[in-house]
């Protein structure tokens, strides 16, 4: 386990279940982010404190019923843990399933309410969409969300102010693997998955647990983490106050 002080981040280690023996890719460490207007993420912020051969596992567009019991399953088998950026019209039809998710002691953030491109929208459809996607996830988490992660990594200078205003930690990417084309083997995202690893060597990986070809993929992924030797860390955010 490492463990390491990092400036404006809580540090809480992970203890490891029984059954998730050094053949499993595990959940390395946890970071525990405060509830401030932080934004974390290379592609558009500051990077997260991560070493080298770290990733944070992070799934958008969810929860699908089709999909995420896969997604699920898959991190379930290896032992690790991830965070799951939610739509709110998606909370609001499967929240048992989005409850499951935290149940299996992943975290959750919003990814919007219906997934529009925000820079297309006045401030005023921005904001209400921040507003109606908010209340989605306190209606079947019980607290305010942690995180957001814009639709597209599209940012508009009102909602970064609104969501800093909230205490709501930005979660933007350092790498991804473009698994949103639905005719995507396993064997194409693992490479994609190779390659972007290969040029970061590091950080907040994107993929979607709503996208079937991901969830299919998803074991052969986690084994491509696994065999690479990258370590998974967890995001967790403060209880809210
Ligand atoms: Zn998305």
């Amino acid at each position: 386990m490492i463990r390491a002080l990092l400036p404006m981040l809580l540090i809480s280690g992970v203890a490891s279940a029984a059954e998730c023996g050094p053949d499993r890719l595990q959940t390395e460490r946890t970071i525990v982010l405060k509830r401030e207007g932080a934004a974390y993420g290379a592609h558009q912020h500051t990077a997260l404190s991560l070493a080298k051969g770290e990733v944070v596992l992070t799934f958008d567009d969810g929860p699908s019923p089709e999909n995420t019991p896969l997604v699920l399953k898959a991190l379930a088998d290896q032992c690790a843990k991830a965070t799951f950026f939610m739509e709110g019209r998606n909370l609001r039809r499967s929240p048992e399933l989005a409850r499951r998710v935290v149940g299996e002691g992943h975290s959750a953030g919003i990814h919007s309410d219906t997934h529009p491109n925000l820079s297309t929208l006045s401030s005023e459809q921005q904001l209400d969409d921040l507003t109606r996607s908010r209340a989605a996830y306190k209606a079947v988490f019980g607290s305010e969300t942690p995180a957001y992660r814009f639709p597209f990594l599209e940012e508009t200078p009102t909602m970064l102010a609104a969501l800093k205003q909230a205490n709501i930690t930005v979660a933007s990417i350092d790498l991804g693997i473009n698994d949103w084309i639905p005719e995507d083997t396993t064997a194409v995202l693992a490479q994609r998955l190779n390659e972007s690893l290969d040029k970061a060597g590091r950080g907040i990986i994107l993929m979607h647990d709503a996208n079937g070809p991901t969830a299919k993929a998803l074991p052969t992924l986690l084994k491509v983490l696994k065999d690479k030797g990258y370590k998974v860390v967890h995001l967790e955010w403060e209880q809210a106050p």
